[in-house]
């Protein structure tokens, strides 16, 4: 047992991403002693898998303030803020830098995974002392190290939706059958990983962002059959609101598939519950099948707390947030992915000192924005830090997230199990800069991506528009 005072051990930050780091920014600022543990050998390991998507958001919604202020003064300068970065640029031209700043690169652990977390000394039930015990923390070295509080940023992207149409793994999808077969999330079927669509026949699964996106790049290819599985009983929710789409980004990514389909070059089959894997492509739960070689998810995630069991967590049985703020982000209420300012009152948990920010804080909610992330850093960051007034005043500079799949009255809000994220494979890499629109750089009444986003971007992230 630990004799060293619980107020004096650090704040432990899961997950070097872009929630993490920004919340190693916060804590560096405040003199907060902290140390980040990151499972992947380098930061943002969750990213790098989809460094070729381009985000919605520009530059200027993707930095934390207080990394800006950290960075600054060594010389970075900021991206042009109205450009759509890849995930590449977005750790290439930001995360990396912020990662090395003398302030942070000394409390980063890489190549560690966090396993368990208990309270020293305490089970779950045992309660007298319980808040005064230091949190313990089981790193996959076999180490482990003593924190005062814990800031889970670790994601959810490690974490997909099973194919099941019930939401558990379909019959053969956790078998030999479907070894090697199925990409999750939205693989770079254009560019790194051609050679394992191209010519083949591929079911995409999912209505959001990230199928539409992998359909797109799957028509490049040639001889590549492609099926479009849906759960919806049609795919008109999945095209968007097209010319009069706020994001015209997201609105041409719509009507691109809508083309696709016309013109057959994606067959589509709706109310496709997938029942079974099979070695010829996938069964359905009223016994229809589709033959794929080849199966993406992008069918969304969920978030793990398989780490945390010990700890006494409070989660809303739907989404698997904090139950405070599930009724701001349910995608059975909310289409639009707008979320009220929230933050360390909403994100707390009975476990006093623990919470998750982040991707992971929506649960399996798809409309998560990294400015959303940012904010809740900082208000959990002066939380613990004893500055409750900053802590309780949150602002949201969260900008109109545009169009909401509600805008097509005929359709029913996003299943978020339907709705995984997100975003286009970037464009060619000689895109041409563009320039802003002239649209006021005001943070909180214009839709994302109209917000002087260069012309000839097609971003196509998450957040709002996956939902
Ligand atoms: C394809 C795609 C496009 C998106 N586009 C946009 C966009 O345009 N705009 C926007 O605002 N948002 C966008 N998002 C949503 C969101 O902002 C991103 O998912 C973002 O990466 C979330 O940041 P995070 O720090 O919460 O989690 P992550 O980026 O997932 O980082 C989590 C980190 O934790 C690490 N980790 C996980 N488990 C452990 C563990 N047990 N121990 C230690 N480390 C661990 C991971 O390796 C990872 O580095 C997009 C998401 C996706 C998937």
């Amino acid at each position: 047992m630990s004799t060293t005072p619980v107020d004096t051990l650090p704040v432990v930050v899961i997950g070097a991403g872009p929630v993490g780091l920004a919340a190693a920014a916060q804590l560096a600022t405040r003199n907060v002693p902290f140390v980040i543990v990151e499972a992947g050998e380098q930061i943002a390991a969750s990213i790098r898998e989809w460094a070729h998507v381009r985000l919605f958001s520009p530059w200027r919604y993707n930095t934390d303030p207080a990394a800006r202020a950290l960075l600054e003064p060594t010389g970075w300068t900021a991206p042009d803020p109205a450009w759509l970065p890849t995930g590449g640029e977005l750790i290439n031209d930001y995360l990396e830098p912020l990662a090395a700043h003398p302030a942070i690169a000394p409390n980063l652990k890489l190549g560690v995974k966090v396993e368990a977390i208990a309270r020293q000394g305490f089970d779950k039930v045992r309660t007298a002392g319980r808040d005064a015990a230091p949190f313990l923390i089981r790193l996959s070295d076999g180490s482990e190290l003593l924190a005062r509080a814990i800031v889970d940023a670790s994601g959810t992207w490690r974490s997909p939706n099973p194919l099941g149409g019930n939401g558990l793994a379909a019959h053969g999808e956790t078998g030999a059958v479907a070894a090697g077969r199925v990409f999750a999330g939205m693989p770079d079927a254009a560019g790194t990983l051609r050679e394992k669509f191209e010519g083949k026949t591929v079911a995409v699964v999912g209505a959001g962002h990230s199928a539409t996106g992998t359909l797109l790049a799957l028509a490049e290819l040639p001889g590549t059959q492609v099926h479009w599985l849906l759960r919806s009983a049609d795919p008109s929710r999945s095209y968007g609101g097209g010319a009069a789409d706020a994001l015209p980004a997201r609105g041409s990514i719509g009507t691109r598939v809508k083309d696709l389909v016309d013109s057959g070059k994606v067959t589509v089959h709706t109310g496709f519950f997938i029942h079974e894997i099979t070695a010829d492509g996938l069964v359905s739960a009223d016994g229809r099948t589709v033959g794929a070689q080849v199966i993406v998810n992008s069918t969304g995630a969920r978030p793990d707390y398989s780490a945390s069991t010990e700890l006494r967590l409070d989660l809303d049985p739907i989404l698997g947030s904090t139950r405070a703020l599930a009724p701001l982000i349910d995608p059975n209420q909310h289409s639009c992915g707008t979320v009220p300012p929230h933050g360390y009152l909403e994100l707390g948990h009975p476990e006093d000192g623990f919470y998750v920010v982040g991707a992971k804080s929506y649960g399996r909610a798809p409309t998560f924005l990294l400015a959303t992330g940012f904010e809740q850093a900082r208000s959990v960051v002066a939380a613990l830090a004893g500055d409750l007034q900053a802590a309780a005043a949150v602002e949201l500079d969260l900008p109109e997230t545009g169009v909401c799949s509600t805008n097509n009255v005929n359709a029913a809000p996003a299943a978020a199990e339907e709705s995984g994220c997100c975003g286009t494979p970037a464009p060619a890499a000689d895109a041409k800069r563009g320039l802003a629109t002239g649209v006021a750089g005001g943070l909180l009444t214009v839709p994302l991506v109209t917000v002087g986003a260069p012309a000839e971007q097609t971003g196509g992230g998450c957040g709002s528009s996956c939902g």
